[in-house]
């Protein structure tokens, strides 16, 4: 991974496989599959999270927040400027407040979320020009993977238990 901007489409596919690996996870304990990575300038990975809101009872504990603080915590800095946050699923308000506050330079995301995203969908927390610092926008990247993913957790959760 070394390419940056529009260009780097292929960087972001294998970025966004690397949230994909971290979403798949999350059913494990029982949370819906979302998943994050912070890539930074150089193509290094520097942080990565997964939903475990229902394992830790911890209503902020979204993808987008524990791969941010990893990031954070990997630098040494509260300030992620040059860094990429890709996501599988279209961040919330919460997290793209915190996207914001984080000075990341670009948000790549994958599926939409029709009934919570904050970037696009029902609202455009990153993009809204009162903002000083609104990141660079790359929607769609593996879109089909990540929202299988999840359509598939909701299925099997729907399914009554056998055996
Ligand atoms: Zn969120």
């Amino acid at each position: 991974m070394s390419g940056r901007g529009p260009a780097g489409g292929s960087d972001h596919e294998a970025a966004m496989g690397l949230a994909l690996a971290q979403a798949r996870l999350a059913p494990e304990h029982g949370d819906v599959p979302v998943g994050a990575v912070v890539v930074g300038p150089e193509g290094t990975v520097l942080g990565a999270g997964r939903n475990t809101r229902e394992r830790d009872g911890d209503p902020t504990a979204h993808a987008e927040v524990l791969a941010l603080r990893a990031a954070a915590a990997r630098v040494g800095s509260w300030r992620l400027s040059g860094a990429t946050l890709v996501v599988t699923l279209e961040p919330c308000t919460m997290c793209a407040g915190a996207l914001v506050l984080a000075r990341v330079d670009r948000l790549v995301y994958g599926a939409v979320d029709d009934k919570a995203g904050a970037v696009g969908s029902l609202w455009d927390v990153v993009r809204d020009r009162r903002l000083n610092h609104r990141p660079e926008v790359i929607s769609g990247v593996r879109a089909a993977e990540c929202a299988t993913l999840l359509a598939d957790f909701f299925t099997a959760r729907r399914r009554p238990p056998t055996g």
